[in-house]
């Protein structure tokens, strides 16, 4: 195998990457990004390393959630909590009802670049390139906007630092605390049918916190009481920004890309001898790769070969994307597969990207019902297979959109034109989010 640098992939035929104009430009700012400081710090990439090792191990359970792809727009304290909070109430539930430490981890704080099924866009008769997240061009339908522009390289960087500087504080600074389980119970689950279930699960949290205050154990003590720790994650799409943030450790003299803690390899770009491959080859974070209905078991054996050549538990989970309807066919064989050659994996589910479909009124938009089912699927595959069903990931915001149809409260496709804000795939909102907490927790405690 040829000798792995930060720039090699740039001899590897690469796919869902902008043409820009000015190449000079482009350049620079790779330079100027290339000084800047990284985001994350080797050592904290390695934590997480290791608590995904757990997961793989059967031993806890990875939570991975966010927008589809963030917005420069969009971009705000309320939304950035919201979506910390409903994350974090996810995890509550799951952890206290379904038994299990979770390893949380963020979409977000860098989720700008999105892929494409096609590079042009039509409406009414005129065509323009593809909207390709804002970290590249704008979602506003003129040519001027739709033309990629280099700057927003440097823009997406900064929106990542602020966005990673207030997680961390509400991850470190008291939001997170236990103690304040009851203050996260935000309007939407005041009016929730779930409200009682959430409630009761608070309530029995202050007991067991002052029961363990009466023992010695406190936030002084204990500090995971009072804090959290919160990785962040995204597609590693457009690798020239990648690249800028990839740095040396001087610790292990390992390179990392210091741009989130985990990355990952969509559907679109996980072809073995392409660029992206090649990339996270030479990376040393934890990686993940979306893997749909197409895959068999021999390329599947290649890739986790090609990304986890060492097979160590914790560098890479497998992100299902098979669809509620194909998953009973297609991940049995795959888990056998894996299982049979002996590779440690952490498997998780995303229950979104096979279940997108277009409502009559011409909505994108996902059913509950579809991702449920997808979810219970891979449970109860994972179950038969004597495999750890070890995580999910979610398109998901703490906002109350309705993108997604059904859930306990019902919502038709004629609701979606209510409060349909995304400028990318549907997402779960909070009360959807918490429903699922509840019906995981049951699964994963059986
Ligand atoms: C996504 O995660 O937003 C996405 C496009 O997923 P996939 O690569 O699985 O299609
Ligand atoms: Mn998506």
């Amino acid at each position: 195998m040829s000798l792995w640098t930060p720039q090699s992939w740039r001899s590897f035929p690469i796919q869902q990457q902008p043409s820009y104009q000015d190449k000079a430009l482009v350049a620079q700012i790779e330079q100027q990004l290339h000084k800047y400081p990284p985001l994350v710090f080797a050592q904290e990439t390695r934590d997480l390393f290791s608590q995904l090792a757990q997961v793989a191990n059967g031993d806890a359970f990875l939570l991975q959630g966010g927008d589809c792809a963030e917005s420069f727009a969009d971009f705000h304290a309320p939304k950035i909590r919201d979506t910390f909070k409903v994350l974090l109430q996810m995890a509550v539930v799951l952890t206290f009802a379904g038994r299990s430490p979770v390893v949380k981890v963020a979409r977000m704080a860098g989720q700008y670049a999105k892929p494409r099924s096609g590079d042009f866009e039509t409406i009414d008769g005129v065509s323009l390139p593809s909207y390709r997240g804002d970290i590249i061009n704008s979602s506003e339908f003129t040519a001027e906007a739709r033309e990629p522009d280099p700057n927003r390289l440097v823009t997406a960087y900064h929106h990542s630092a602020a966005s990673l500087n207030l997680l961390r504080a509400f991850a470190q600074g008291g939001l997170a605390d236990l103690h304040q389980v009851n203050r996260w119970n935000m309007s939407f689950v005041e009016s929730n049918p779930l409200k009682e279930r959430y409630q009761d699960i608070s309530q029995r949290i202050q007991e067991a916190l002052r029961f363990m205050e009466v023992c010695g154990i406190t936030s002084q003590t204990a500090p995971s009481i009072r804090e959290t720790q919160l990785y962040t994650s995204h597609e590693a799409l457009l690798l020239n920004y990648e690249e800028a943030l990839t740095r040396r450790d001087s610790l292990t003299g390992d390179w990392y890309d210091c741009s989130a803690h985990m990355l990952w390899i969509g559907e679109r770009t996980r072809q073995l001898d392409h660029a992206h491959v090649e990339f996270f080859r030479g990376i040393h974070n934890p990686v993940g790769v979306k893997v749909g209905p197409g895959i068999d078991g021999d390329e599947l054996i290649r890739l986790i070969d090609a990304l986890n050549p060492d097979n160590k538990a914790g560098r890479l989970t497998l992100i299902t994307r098979m669809g509620a309807d194909k998953l009973a066919e297609k991940l049995p064989q795959l888990v056998r597969r894996v299982q049979s050659e002996g590779r440690k994996v952490v498997w998780s589910s995303d229950p979104m990207h096979g279940n997108t479909v277009k409502a009559s009124n011409n909505y994108k938009t996902r059913d509950f019902e579809a991702i449920l089912r997808e979810i219970r699927q891979f449970f109860a595959v994972h179950q038969a297979e004597g495999t750890h069903a070890g995580g999910i990931h979610l398109e998901m915001t703490g906002e109350h959109v309705t993108e997604c149809t059904g859930g306990a409260y019902g919502l038709s496709e004629q609701d979606l034109a209510q409060r349909y804000f995304t400028q990318c795939d549907p997402r779960l909102n909070s009360d959807q989010v918490l429903e699922l907490a509840f019906l995981i927790a049951d699964s994963l405690r059986t």
